[in-house]
C-alpha cells in the first residue's frame, strides 16, 4: 500500500495484539500492540510501512500516535492490568518536536493509566543519529517506570555501546533466523553475547519469532524470561486469558529440563571417566624421562578421545611441546612451548580449582583458534606443578551428542 494512501485513511487503522509470555509465572506478562488496516475487507499489516526507510518519521508518528490512543482506549476499557509494549522509532523522539508522543502518555497517565505498565520498543536504534538526545528522552520515561526494550537484535549489526547508554530493562531478540540446529555458530556466537550483555546491563531477554518448538527450547537455554511468536499466540484483535497456555508451559519445560538434565549428566559423566583415565593411567608412566616424552606416552594410551594435548605450569607457561594426534599419527609440535597461556579465558580461575579440588575439569563447548571447529577442552592437575590440557577431538564430540550442547 502507499504510505500516503495509509496516512490518509488514519481512520481505517485497528489496534492488534500479540502476546508475550513470561518463564517464570508461565502466564502472559503483555502485549505488543501492532497496527493494522481495514483495507477493501482485509486487514493489512503496517510493519512494511513503518520499515520502509523512505516514509518520512513524521508520517509514522501520526500512523503510531493513533494505533498507540486506539490500544491505551481499549486497553483502559478492559481494565487491563498487564503489559503494554509500544513500538516507537528510535528517531522519533528527535523528529517529534512538540512532544507529541510523551505528551500523549503523560495524558493518559492523568486519565489514570499506570506508566509502569507502558514498555516502549526502540526500533531501529541501529540508525538512529541521535543517540544522546533518545537515552535522555527514554530516561525521563523511565522515571515514570516505563520500560525501555531494544527490539530487533539478531538482525543486524547492532551497537554494544549505544545499547548501553540507552539503559534498556530489556533485550528483544528475533529469532526468526533460527531455522535449525544446522544455524551457523555465528548465530549461536552473537545470541551469546547478546545473553551476556543483558547480564551486564541486568536487563532481561525477550525472544521474538518463535514458530517452532526448537525456537521455544532455544530460547528457554539461551536464558529468555519472555517469549513471543505465533507457535504460543498469534497476532489478535483483542486481549486474551492470561493462563491460556500455562499447561503448556508447564509440560514443555518440564521437557526442556529434562532434556537439559540428560546432557548435563553426560558431561558430568565423562569428565568422572576422564579424570579416572587420566589418573590411572599417568600412574603408569615413568617419570625417568623428559616431560615431553612421558606426556607422549600418556596421550597414547587415551585412543582416539584428543587431538592435541600439553603440559603447563600454574602461571600458564606451556612446559611441552603440543603432543598431536591426527587420524593413525602421532607427532611433536614445538612451536608452542614456552609460550603463555595465562590470559586465556577462566585459566587462573581453572588452575586454583584444580588446585584445591584435585580434580580434572571439562570446559564449555568453544572454537578452536586454529581448526575453527567446536571443542572441549579437558584440563587435569598432574602435580602441584604442572597442568595437563587436552584438547577433545571433534570426532569425539560428534560420536558423543551430548557433548555438543
Ligand atoms: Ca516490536
Amino acid at each position: 500500500m502507499d504510505p500516503l494512501d495509509i496516512v490518509m485513511h488514519g481512520d481505517r487503522i485497528e489496534p492488534h495484539f500479540q502476546a508475550i509470555f513470561s518463564a517464570d509465572s508461565h502466564e502472559i506478562l503483555g502485549y505488543e500492540v501492532l497496527g493494522k488496516l481495514q483495507d477493501r475487507g482485509q486487514l493489512v499489516s503496517l510493519g512494511s510501512f513503518f520499515h520502509d526507510l523512505s516514509v518520512p518519521d513524521d508520517f509514522k508518528i501520526e500512523i503510531d500516535l493513533q494505533i498507540q490512543r486506539l490500544a491505551i482506549d481499549y486497553y483502559l476499557e478492559q481494565q487491563m492490568d498487564q503489559h503494554l509494549f509500544l513500538n516507537v522509532g528510535a528517531n522519533y523522539f528527535a523528529a517529534d518536536t512538540d512532544d507529541r508522543l510523551l505528551n500523549q502518555l503523560l495524558e493518559y497517565q492523568e486519565k489514570g493509566l499506570d506508566l509502569s505498565k507502558i514498555v516502549i520498543e526502540i526500533m531501529g536504534h541501529e540508525a538512529s543519529n541521535n543517540t544522546d538526545s533518545l537515552s535522555h528522552t527514554l530516561k525521563y520515561l523511565q522515571t515514570f517506570g516505563v520500560k525501555v526494550v531494544i527490539d530487533e537484535l539478531g538482525t543486524g549489526i547492532s551497537n554494544v555501546e549505544e545499547i548501553m547508554l540507552l539503559e534498556p530493562d530489556i533485550l528483544k531478540v528475533d529469532l526468526e533466523a533460527l531455522q535449525s540446529e544446522s544455524t551457523s555458530t555465528n548465530f549461536n556466537g552473537m545470541i551469546h553475547y547478546l545473553s551476556m550483555l543483558a547480564h551486564k546491563l541486568g536487563a532481561e531477554l525477550l525472544f521474538n519469532g518463535i514458530t517452532s518448538n526448537y525456537q521455544f527450547h532455544y530460547a528457554w537455554r539461551h536464558n529468555g524470561r519472555y517469549y513471543q511468536g505465533d507457535l504460543l499466540s498469534e497476532v489478535s484483535p483483542v486481549f486474551l486469558e492470561k493462563g491460556m497456555l500455562k499447561d503448556r508451559f508447564r509440560h514443555d519445560i518440564q521437557q526442556f529440563i529434562e532434556i537439559e538434565r540428560n546432557k548435563v549428566q553426560a558431561k558430568f559423566k565423562l569428565t568422572h571417566r576422564l579424570n579416572e583415565q587420566v589418573s590411572d593411567n599417568w600412574k603408569e608412566i615413568k617419570k625417568n624421562k623428559p616431560l615431553d616424552e612421558q606426556i607422549d606416552s600418556l596421550a597414547k594410551t587415551m585412543g582416539d578421545i584428543f587431538f592435541r594435548m600439553y603440559v603447563t605450569d600454574e602461571d600458564g607457561f606451556q612446559q611441552t611441546v603440543n603432543v598431536v594426534h591426527e587420524k593413525t599419527d602421532w607427532s611433536w609440535d614445538t612451536s608452542a612451548k614456552g609460550k603463555n597461556w595465562s590470559w586465556r579465558p577462566y585459566f587462573i580461575e581453572n588452575v586454583i580449582r584444580m588446585k584445591q579440588e584435585q580434580i580434572g575439569i571439562l570446559s564449555d563447548l568453544y572454537n578452536d583458534i586454529d581448526t575453527g571447529e567446536r571443542i572441549r577442552t579437558f584440563s587435569y592437575p598432574l602435580d602441584e606443578h604442572y597442568y595437563l590440557f587436552m584438547d577433545i577431538s571433534p570426532m569425539y564430540l560428534d560420536a558423543n551428542e551430548d557433548l555438543l550442547w
